[in-house]
């Protein structure tokens, strides 16, 4: 049988050497005679492998010591309780930078801690990351959510001139170019785009802004436990960090987070180019603010949609259906996903794009 191409939003493609190695290391991790699976995490073989993993998001992401690098076994949705829990108090205010499914989840949970000021606001279209951002007069952080897996938008950079630290869930773009660090006290990412499987999660946060943390939460809703333990106070998502560490391999091996967000881009352009110049297809996000990891679409009627969907699951080109919430379609072309895909993608959408 052969491999399909994965358009999925997440769990998504991951690269094929990571996925070789994978298999043999479930057999059999570096020559110790057990898997990854099967090793405790308080042994030494699983130690180098969180010690490795932990060096190589430092090296790619080139992420310094101020930073702490944590791991948790929780997806990206639990950080949208913690991250106020940990650092709101009730007469505190968050600016959030609302761009679409992901912040407004992320404003639910955080009226339950503090305030909230809308610091910006792209709906009800969701078609553009925001030109002006208007700050409250002293915030405890800004909020923003780097790429909008849902709507196809992405910050090309990081909100200008917060005045406070910025907190970013950086789920679905995290690793696709260099890492913009400077201005952030926490970046937080579910895994299952561009770094492994789900269920787990990186967390990168400034040292100096963890402290401010509220004291006297529970342990595991503690960012700080996570640091002081070296993300092992209860067992932790072995396979996962083992992982991430093999994907972040595969990024150095490929020449880093640059030569990443060059390719991506290769990628994206493939199709927006496709689209811009399609009179049955469009692309639903602005220039500007277009996503190089989520491509989202429309076709001219639900049937064009209906038949491309029907069309490209007969060739192997699969995970192409919209969000359940807007509908539409969406090609997710995360590191991992291979240019070949997206050409296909782009030879079957003229093909019903007649001349
Ligand atoms: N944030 C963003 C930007 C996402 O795309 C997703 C999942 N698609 C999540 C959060 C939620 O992640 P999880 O399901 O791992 O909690």
């Amino acid at each position: 049988m052969t491999r399909k191409f994965n358009f999925s939003s997440g769990p998504a493609a991951l690269p094929e050497p990571v996925l070789q190695r994978a298999q043999a290391a479930i057999w059999d991790l570096d020559g110790t005679g057990i898997g990854i699976l099967e090793h405790s995490h308080r042994g030494k073989a699983f130690r180098a492998v969180l010690e490795r993993t932990t060096a190589r998001i430092r090296e790619v992401g080139g992420i310094g010591d101020e930073f702490a690098v944590l791991f948790m076994t929780a997806g990206a949705t639990h950080h949208f309780t913690l991250v106020p829990q940990n650092f709101l108090r009730a007469e505190d205010t968050v600016d959030i930078c609302h761009t679409g499914v992901w912040t407004a989840k992320v404003m639910e949970e955080t009226r339950r801690f503090g305030k909230l000021h809308l610091a910006c606001d792209a709906g009800p279209t969701f078609d553009a990351t925001p030109d002006a951002v208007r700050y409250s007069a002293s915030p405890r952080y800004v909020y923003y959510v780097s790429n909008e897996t849902v709507y196809g938008t992405q910050w090309q950079a990081p909100p200008a001139g917060s005045p406070a630290p910025l907190v970013c869930d950086a789920s679905s773009d995290i690793f696709s170019r260099p890492l913009p660090l400077a201005g952030h006290g926490l970046i937080f990412a579910g895994a299952q785009k561009n770094l492994g499987p789900s269920g787990i999660s990186l967390v990168i946060v400034r040292r100096d802004f963890l402290a401010t943390r509220r004291q006297g939460l529970p342990p595991l809703s503690d960012y700080l436990t996570y640091e002081r333990e070296g993300s092992m106070s209860n067992t932790p998502n072995t396979f996962g960090i083992y992982m991430i560490g093999e994907v972040c391999t595969w990024i150095r091996e490929q020449g880093g987070l640059a030569a990443m967000a060059e390719r991506n881009a290769r990628k994206a352009k493939l199709l927006y180019e496709f689209l811009d110049n399609s009179r049955r297809w469009r692309a639903h996000a602005r220039v500007g603010s277009r996503s190089s990891m989520n491509v989202t679409f429309r076709g001219a009627t639900p049937e064009l949609e209906a038949e491309l969907l029907a069309r490209a699951e007969e060739r192997g080109l699969s995970g192409l259906a919209g969000h359940r919430s807007i509908g539409g379609l969406r090609a997710s072309i995360y590191n991992a996903f291979p240019e070949e895909g997206v050409r296909r993608l782009v030879a079957l959408l003229g093909e019903l794009d007649p001349p």
